[in-house]
């Protein structure tokens, strides 16, 4: 059983105290974006009241205050990944940013015409259209890993799919369309055999699991803040700094050089390299705000948490006719993708919301993934360490709600 306070994480979040059609609202969709704590809240608000100035640059107290706050979340975001150091921190927009960065900066420049980047079929759309411009500009080809029936990764179709041309492995972490928990250990053990470096996307896996970047091994490691219960609008790339020192920049701009000239720039180290212009800064001080809280709500009883909600959500949906859960991976994380005969998602969708209950209908930016399975939408059910079995009871009436209307 959990050992997460549920209760008491519940009244963290305003959101949830504010009825929706005058039920209680059951929250699923934190696979899109998780809802934030007043005290994430209150950081981004007490920077603007309290020291906001411009990063970096003053002499004057306000400023210093500032960059300290921004500062600090390196030791932060290094402590919630276990990174080796803090210069290893890159702070970008988010998952999106931080994949397109690697893609530009380092994957670019290292690739030939014939060369090849190899995903899996269950990639977000962020981890597939940043290798396909690479590959555009490049001539490296897109090779894709298959996924078994059950939505798991088919490792041994991974090993045959790297060859000789291979330059690069970006994987996702945990899908946000199925929850499949991904062997990334195993995978860059097989890709550094070969000195193939590897991304991992842990958009979904950084606010749901421990994640200790070093164990893992990976080369680059990403996410996003506003599903870390932070704010949108910032995120990390986190990446071993020989790689960091090897990168060229991404973009240009103030903050990110030594010095400039009309006939030459001189570029900062890294981070500051890749942080060109005025950053998102109380955006950055309030993500770490959210890790903080993530840390100590406890990433073991997160876990424990999130599985024993998705077994009582397996059981439960087992109730309605005709459900047909998509990806029962035996390793998944607190994410059900359903369809039920005869009930189109959207449709699905609007009923659920008529009864307070929030899921998301569709594709989930993972387009290639339903064609895997036949499918065109899906309804997801995904769970942050706010969701309790209430909800999940929401859920079952409003899908028996759906087959009373669709018959
Ligand atoms: N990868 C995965 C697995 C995701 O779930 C998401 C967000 N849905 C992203 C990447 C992109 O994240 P963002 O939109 O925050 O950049």
């Amino acid at each position: 059983e959990s050992v997460l306070d549920v209760d008491r994480l519940r009244a963290d979040f305003p959101i949830l105290q504010r009825p929706m059609n005058g039920r209680r609202l059951a929250f699923l969709d934190s696979a899109a974006s998780a809802q934030k704590p007043q005290c994430v809240i209150d950081a981004e608000r007490e920077c603007y009241e309290q020291y906001y100035a411009n990063i970096h640059r003053g002499v004057y107290q306000l400023s210093q205050r500032s960059t300290q706050a921004y500062e600090g979340v390196r030791r932060t975001v290094q402590r919630f990944i276990n990174g080796a150091d803090e210069r290893e921190v890159v702070f970008v927009r988010g998952a999106t940013e931080a994949i397109n960065l690697v893609a530009q900066s380092f994957v670019r420049p290292r690739l030939e015409a014939g060369d090849e980047i190899l995903i899996t079929g269950m990639e977000h759309h962020a981890n597939i259209v940043p290798w396909q411009m690479v590959a555009e500009a490049t001539g490296a080809r897109l090779v894709v890993a298959p996924v078994l029936d059950d939505g798991s990764l088919d490792l041994d179709g991974l090993r045959e799919r790297v060859s000789e041309r291979t330059g690069f492995i970006s994987v996702v972490h945990v899908s946000n369309t199925l929850g499949t928990i991904n062997p990334v250990e195993a995978i860059v053990d097989l890709a550094h055999q070969r000195d193939i470096p590897v991304l991992v996307d842990g958009a979904q896996s950084a606010p749901h699991m421990p994640v200790d970047v070093q164990a893992m091994g990976a080369d680059f490691y990403v996410f996003s803040a506003h599903k870390t219960y932070g704010p949108s609008g910032s995120g990390v790339l986190w990446a071993r700094l020989e790689h960091l020192e090897a990168m060229p920049p991404y973009q240009g701009g103030g903050d990110m050089i030594r010095t400039v000239s009309f006939e030459e720039t001189t570029y900062a180290p890294p981070p500051q390299r890749f942080e060109a212009g005025t950053p998102n800064i109380a955006g950055v001080v309030a993500m770490g705000v959210g890790l903080e809280y993530i840390e100590a709500a406890g990433r073991d009883a997160i876990v424990a948490h999130e599985q024993s909600l998705l077994g009582y959500a397996n059981e439960r949906l087992a109730e309605i006719d005709g459900l047909r859960v998509i990806g029962t991976a035996p390793d998944k994380a607190g994410v059900i993708s359903f369809v039920l005969d005869g009930a189109h998602p959207h449709d699905m969708g609007t009923i659920l919301d008529m009864e307070g209950v929030a899921v998301r209908a569709g594709h989930h930016c993972t387009q290639p993934l339903m064609k895997r399975f036949g499918v065109a939408a899906t309804v997801r059910a995904s769970f942050g360490l706010y969701n309790d079995r209430d909800d999940i009871d929401a859920l079952v009436d409003g899908l028996k709600r759906v087959r009373e209307f669709f018959g």
